[in-house]
C-alpha cells in the first residue's frame, strides 16, 4: 500500500485566490504547496513559506507554523503534514474565508530572498542512473562500462554539505591539481579547465531513525520529506586525478547548488511511475524489492537543462535547452536509495539531503553532464548562436527545470536551479 495517495488536494479543477497561481503553466498551483525559507533584504532570519503561484504564503504570519525552523517541520509525523497541507489548500482555495486575513501574509517571491531550504546536516550523492553509469563507465572502461557491483548496490559517497548554496548564488571555479601532462610525472596545479553540472533531485529525509534501526522498504517512503533540484557542480579534471582509490573528493565538494522549494511526496502523490530495470538486470536483493516499490516507486519527473552564455545574456536570448530525461528512468528509486542507506543502521537526520546522482536518459542527447553530451570534451556542443561548449566556460549560466504533468492531473513544477560560473581567484600556479 502506498504511502501517499492523491486525495481532494489534488483535485485538478481546485482554483486558488491567488490568481497567478490559476496560469496553466504555473509551477506552484493550488495542488503543488512547496515549502521553502526565505527572508527580507537586510533579516538575518530564515522564514518558512510555501509557495503559491508567484507569491509565498508566510506560514507564520497565517497562524500555520509558529517557528522558522524548516528542520522541525520536516520531522513532523505524516499525520502532521497532511494537516498542514490540507489547511493550505483550503486556506487558499477559491472562496476561502481565510482570503482575507492570508491575503497580508502574502510576499512576492521576487522581492525576497529565498536559500537553502533547510539546514543540511549530512549530504550523500547516490549514481542512480544506469544510463549516466553506463556512459561515464564506457569513456573510462570501454570493455566493461558498468562495474558487476551496480546491479546490486545503490552506489554513494558521502558529499559536504557546508558547501551547498542556494539557487542563485555564483559559484566560483576550483583550483586543484590534475594528471600530469603526457609523460610527465608532477601534476599541473590551477584552475578547473572542464568545469561540468550534474542534474540531479536532492531528496530530503522527513522523519529522523535512530541509529542502529535500519529502515525497511514498505516503510521508507514515510521518511522522506520532499524532493527539489540539485546541481553537483563537478571539476572533471580534479576529479579525473584524485578518484583512485576512495572516490570524489574537491572535485564536488566545492559547491552544489539546491533549488529553493521543496515539492513534497505528498504533492507528488499523482506522479509515480514504475520502476524502469532493464531486463538484463537481475532482481534486486530481498530487503531492496517490493511489488509497491516496482509498480509505483519511481517519480515521474520531467528534467530540463538550460545553458545561456554571457553572448547569449548580452543578446537578450533566454539559453538553449541542452537536455530533457525523466527521473523515472532511474535504476534505483528513492526509497531504495534511502532503505539501502540505513540497512548497517546508519542514522538519518530530518533535513539530511540524498543526491541521486546525475540522472541522464537512455538516449545520447538525454545526458545530463556536459561530460556525456560532448563525450568527454571530445565532441563540442554546438549552441543556437553557433557558440561550442565541451565544458562551462566563465559566465555561463546553468538552469535546471523540473515538472510533472500527466492527464488528469494538474501540472506541478519544481522551480529551477541557476547557478553562474565566476572566474578562478587568481594565484599562481
Ligand atoms: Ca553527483
Amino acid at each position: 500500500m502506498s504511502t501517499y495517495l492523491p486525495d481532494a488536494t489534488h483535485a485538478a479543477a481546485a482554483r486558488s485566490w491567488v490568481a497567478s497561481a490559476n496560469a496553466p503553466a504555473c509551477d506552484f498551483p493550488l495542488q503543488n504547496l512547496p515549502y521553502g525559507r526565505w527572508r527580507r533584504p537586510g533579516d538575518s532570519d530564515w522564514r518558512l513559506g510555501a509557495a503559491i503561484g508567484d507569491q509565498l504564503l508566510d506560514l507564520a504570519e497565517a497562524g500555520l507554523v509558529p517557528h522558522g525552523d524548516m528542520n522541525r517541520l520536516m520531522a513532523w509525523p505524516l499525520s502532521e503534514r497532511r494537516r498542514l497541507r490540507q489547511a493550505l489548500f483550503e486556506g487558499l482555495h477559491e472562496g476561502s474565508p481565510r482570503q482575507a486575513d492570508w491575503a497580508a501574509a502574502l510576499h512576492p517571491q521576487a522581492s525576497v530572498e529565498l536559500g537553502v531550504p533547510c539546514e543540511i546536516g549530512d549530504y550523500t550523492d547516490f549514481y542512480a542512473s544506469i544510463h549516466h553509469a553506463t556512459t561515464v563507465g564506457r569513456q573510462f572502461r570501454p570493455e566493461q562500462p558498468l562495474l558487476p557491483n551496480y546491479s546490486w548496490v545503490p552506489v554513494g559517497y558521502h558529499g559536504r554539505a557546508s558547501s551547498i548554496v542556494a539557487s542563485g548564488q555564483p559559484v566560483r571555479r576550483p583550483w586543484g591539481q590534475t594528471r600530469p601532462p603526457e609523460g610527465g610525472t608532477r601534476p599541473r596545479f590551477g584552475p578547473c579547465r572542464r568545469l561540468d553540472y550534474e542534474l540531479e533531485l536532492g531528496l530530503f529525509v522527513g522523519a529522523p531513525n535512530a541509529l542502529g534501526e535500519p529502515v525497511a522498504l514498505g516503510e521508507a517512503e514515510a521518511h522522506l520529506f520532499g524532493v527539489a533540484l540539485f546541481n553537483d557542480w563537478s571539476a572533471r579534471d580534479l576529479q579525473a586525478w584524485e578518484y583512485q582509490p576512495l572516490g570524489p573528493f574537491l572535485a564536488k565538494n566545492f559547491a552544489s547548488s539546491v533549488s529553493p522549494w521543496v515539492v513534497t511526496m505528498e504533492a507528488l502523490a499523482p506522479f509515480r511511475a514504475p520502476l524502469q530495470r532493464p531486463d538484463t538486470q537481475p532482481a534486486p536483493l530481498p530487503y531492496l524489492d517490493s511489488e509497491d516499490n516496482q509498480q509505483q516507486g519511481a517519480l515521474d519527473i520531467q528534467l530540463e537543462v538550460w545553458l545561456q552564455t554571457p553572448a547569449m545574456r548580452a543578446a537578450g536570448h533566454a539559453g538553449d535547452r541542452l537536455s530533457t530525461s525523466r527521473a523515472a528512468d532511474a535504476f534505483w528509486t528513492p526509497a531504495q536509495l534511502l532503505t539501502h542507506h540505513t540497512v548497517n543502521g546508519c542514522n538519518l537526520r530530518s533535513g539530511d539531503l540524498l543526491g541521486t546522482g546525475t540522472l541522464s536518459g537512455p538516449a545520447p542527447e538525454q545526458g545530463g553532464s556536459l561530460l556525456e553530451l560532448s563525450a568527454g570534451g571530445q565532441q563540442p556542443l554546438r549552441l543556437s548562436n553557433g557558440e561550442q561548449r565541451s565544458f562551462l566556460e566563465d559566465g555561463d549560466t546553468v538552469v535546471l527545470r523540473g515538472f510533472c504533468e500527466r492527464p488528469g492531473w494538474r501540472r506541478i513544477g519544481l522551480g529551477e536551479c541557476r547557478g553562474t560560473v565566476l572566474p578562478a581567484r587568481t594565484g599562481s600556479e
